[in-house]
């Protein structure tokens, strides 16, 4: 097997970041009548690049099988949606947007984040793979283009309407394959003064709270703010900014600029937190290497809750179906041998299987119906929105489980 080459310098990847073994799509939800069928599963093996330090897995899977019918319908949390509404307020006063303006949005999923902007009468576009959520986001009068972003879908967007005075893109560069061709797209798209915003989970939380889980197929990047600047700089973009957010464990917003704008100076925050990752080691190739086995562990006291839980003849059901979570449970083999079913609040999923595991999906109303002893949160990203949801569980004694960064069971 001929080593695979990092996206960015192109090194051939020798060092192993997780394994996290052989697992499915984690976003291929199987339907009843699929479920006697088989499903693909792909290894999921992080590499670090030992040149650039760049995490990245190999693509395996081809894009367009992954990304052209996403189950992923950003609307369904509610943290999430008002982080997209602060987000435009903020943005429309900073950099000063009008109905004179023009928003982009690369992923730009049902429309979550640009309905903010039309309805300050901001002319906008979204540009998304996935026709079944473009769909919903025409319902919110947010045009959406459905097709990938890179070089060739910038040009066309500039010729047929114009370059962006913002783009915006949260949580889309992990999924870029071609990273060059994704930011190539970015310069051709952005107009001369005009901003970038990028958020992404920030390797260094990933790294220290152990959120291994965030591992996926459906990501193939996972940078820290050292990787991300270079590579902007690469396609003559400069971060001018960053400010860390709570979202998705720990994200990083990077604000971009063209490298000549010397309107947007570089803030003192870029530095500072580069200075910090460089404290954390993540310039060392070492720091990367402890990694792995904090996961194998994290396995073993999954499974220790589960099985003496299990012994205890309490029931445990989960809570959420996100891809982290088909993640977490392919990875230390937790079927319903362990957890009967899970729920959640889109109606996309209910009814489906998680990938792999093949445990149910449920509408959350089950769960007071059944009266579970134990509550796995699966979307611990969300934990406080859940816990504050179901706290009904207490009235029967039921008890809440956070699996990462380390099994925690909460009254
Ligand atoms: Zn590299």
């Amino acid at each position: 097997m001929p080593a695979p080459v990092c996206r960015f310098c192109s090194t051939p990847l020798h060092q192993t970041f997780v394994d996290l073994g052989v697992t499915p799509l984690c976003e291929s939800y199987v339907s009843a009548e699929r479920y006697n069928d088989p499903e693909p599963f792909y290894p999921l093996r992080a590499y670090v690049c030992d040149a650039c330090f760049l995490v990245q897995i190999e693509v395996l899977v081809p894009p367009d099988e992954i990304f052209t019918e996403y189950a992923y319908f950003s609307s369904y949390a509610d943290t999430w949606v008002q982080h997209a509404k602060d987000y435009a307020a903020m943005a429309v006063a900073r950099f000063g947007l009008d109905g004179g303006s023009f928003v982009v949005e690369v992923g730009s999923n049902d429309g979550y984040l640009l309905q903010h902007f039309v309805a300050k009468g901001i002319p906008v576009l979204g540009i998304d793979p996935a026709a079944n959520i473009a769909a919903a986001a025409r319902k919110r009068n947010v045009p959406t283009l459905v097709k990938f972003f890179g070089r060739a879908t910038a040009r066309t967007v500039v010729q047929e309407e114009r370059a962006a005075d913002l783009i915006v893109g949260n949580n889309v560069l992990a999924q870029a394959p071609d990273l060059h061709d994704f930011i190539g797209g970015l310069k051709a798209l952005l107009k001369p003064g005009g901003v970038a915003t990028f958020e992404f989970p920030h390797l260094l939380r990933l790294m220290e709270e152990n959120q291994f889980d965030t591992v996926y197929h459906e990501h193939f990047s996972y940078f820290s703010l050292m990787t991300a600047t270079r590579i902007f700089a690469r396609h003559g973009l400069r971060c001018f900014d960053v400010d860390e957010l709570p979202t998705h464990g720990g994200s990083l917003r990077v604000y971009l600029c063209h490298d000549n704008d010397v309107a947007q100076p570089t803030g003192a925050a870029v530095a500072a937190l580069l200075r910090c990752e460089q404290a954390a080691g993540l310039d060392r190739l070492e720091s990367y290497a402890t990694f792995a086995e904090r996961v194998k562990e994290t396995k073993r006291s999954v499974l220790d809750f589960l099985i003496d839980a299990k012994r205890r003849g309490k029931t445990v059901v989960g809570y959420g179906a996100p891809g982290k979570g088909t993640t977490l449970l392919n990875y230390c083999g937790v079927r319903t041998d362990f957890i009967d079913y899970t729920v959640d609040r889109n109606p996309y999923k209910q009814g489906k299987f998680l990938p792999g595991i093949r445990i149910p999906i449920c509408h959350p109303r089950r769960i007071a119906e059944t009266k579970p002893d134990y509550l796995f949160v699966l979307p611990w990203n969300f934990k406080d929105e859940i816990i504050a949801q179901m706290r009904g569980i207490r009235d029967w004694g039921g008890r809440f489980v956070i699996p990462i960064p380390s099994v925690q069971v909460i009254p």
